[in-house]
């Protein structure tokens, strides 16, 4: 076995619904060679495909399940370049250089995803501000630090006292921060989108295969399959999620739980400039409109994996998260027509852990991290393909194992 399968998510995603492109795949019915395996077709090894699509190299993408099929439906898909380690915080675990230099490469991953689903005409990309609300993690003091340390690393940002809070945004907190071009997306349509142009450039989806054996040498690297097919590369690409490779080092690494909900479509209620609005606590809050005016608010984070736990609290959790949104956004109609728990990950500092694996040889992972998971979607596929294609990147030290 090379992942232990994990129950990744369950209830009724609002992205399930939604009528996305279609991709083309089908069964692997010999051995093959390729230049690059992806193993995993969720929204991380999309971009890594497609992000190795104008190299020339000739690419084949596995999944066991199907194109977006494992934890990508159930993101609530704020893609931000605010981390969810605050900047004040992360300097002080790895600097304040380095701290800086991470939440410029996040804004840079934004950027980047934003322009190319501009090229590709991916449906349903907003562009978004974001609010950032005091809370137990950093209160209004800290909060204003927070919005110092932000300037003076470059980036845009507007503080908030509870009175010009109330008056912009109608919300009852001591303070906020603004930040500005951030995206709302919905994952699956831009899972099959990339999927969609890494296959047009000439990469092979295959589904349903499982990889279930990795013989990994100096000159290349076997996979085999469930069925007993080998795919022989020269580079194997980890991109599965929450269903972390047994072979990798998982020390800082932890597996819980989250919930979100959908409310019913109320456009004409929605705050005027619709930015995602979430909040400086833990367990956090956080929200952000669709295109078709619902309100998608999650959090209730739990430390356990356990998915049996996970799925015995959804309608507690659902009935949490539409009390909490009623709160703080008054004027909401907070009844939730969809509502989805998921397994979820995060490490010790917030950043995640990407490049050639330890001990292993030429075996490349990225790994899907909590609620930035997307935008280190984007990291990871530049990092990854600038290993393979020997442009190293220059943010690679940054994200390599320890
Ligand atoms: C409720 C919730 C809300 C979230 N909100 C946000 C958010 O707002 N913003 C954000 O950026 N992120 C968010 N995330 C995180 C985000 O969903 C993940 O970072 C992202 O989906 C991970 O994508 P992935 O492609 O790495 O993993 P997945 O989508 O799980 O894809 C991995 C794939 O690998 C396949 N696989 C695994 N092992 C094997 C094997 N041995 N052989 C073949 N195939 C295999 C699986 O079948 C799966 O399809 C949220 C997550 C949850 C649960």
């Amino acid at each position: 076995m090379v992942t232990a399968s994990k129950d990744l998510r369950t209830g009724r995603s609002i992205w399930e619904w939604q009528r996305a492109t279609s991709v083309k795949y089908g069964p692997l019915l010999r051995d093959i060679e390729v230049d690059v395996l992806v193993i995993g077709a969720g929204i991380t090894g999309a971009m890594i495909a497609d992000a190795l699509g104008e190299s020339g190299l000739k690419v084949a993408i596995v999944d066991k399940r199907g194109p977006a099929k494992g934890s990508t439906t159930a993101s609530t898909a704020l893609i931000q370049y605010e981390i969810d380690t605050p900047l004040t915080k992360l300097s002080l675990k790895i600097g304040k250089a380095n701290a800086a230099r991470a939440w410029r490469r996040s804004r840079l991953a934004v950027d980047e995803l934003a322009a190319r689903l501009g090229e590709l005409g991916v449906p349903d990309v907003v562009g978004r501000d974001s609010l950032y609300l005091a809370g137990n993690l950093l209160d209004q003091d800290e909060l204003a630090r927070e919005h110092d340390a932000r300037r003076a690393a470059g980036f845009a940002s507007r503080y908030f006292d509870r009175k010009a809070l109330r008056a912009r945004f109608g919300i009852a907190r001591d303070a906020a921060i603004l930040g500005y071009g951030n995206l709302a997306i919905d994952p699956r349509k831009v899972t099959l989108a990339l999927l969609k142009a890494a296959t047009e450039q000439g990469s092979k989806i295959f589904t349903p295969v499982e990889i279930v054996d990795i013989d990994d040498k100096k000159t290349g690297v076997t996979a085999t399959t469930d069925d007993g097919r080998r795919i022989h590369c020269r580079h194997l690409v980890f991109a599965t999620g929450y269903e972390l490779p047994d072979r990798v080092p998982r020390r800082g690494h932890k597996i819980a739980s989250t919930w979100a909900i959908a409310t019913v479509a109320q456009p004409r209620r929605l705050w005027p400039e619709q930015c995602m609005i979430w909040e400086a606590s833990e367990p956090y809050l956080y929200l952000r409109t669709t295109p078709d005016g619902r309100v998608i608010c999650g959090g209730e984070d739990e430390d356990f994996a356990d998915s049996d736990e996970r799925d015995a609290l959804l309608a507690r959790k659902t009935a949490t998260l539409t009390r909490k949104l009623g709160r703080l956004m008054r004027h909401l109609d907070p009844t939730a027509e969809f509502a989805w728990t998921g397994t979820f990950g995060s490490t010790a500092t917030g950043l995640p852990t990407i490049g050639l694996v330890p001990k292993m040889q030429n075996c490349w992972v990225a790994l899907g991290y909590g609620g930035n998971g997307t935008t280190y979607a984007r990291i990871a596929a530049d990092v990854i393909c600038g290993g393979i294609t020997g442009r190293p990147d220059v943010d690679a030290d940054l994200y390599r194992f320890a």
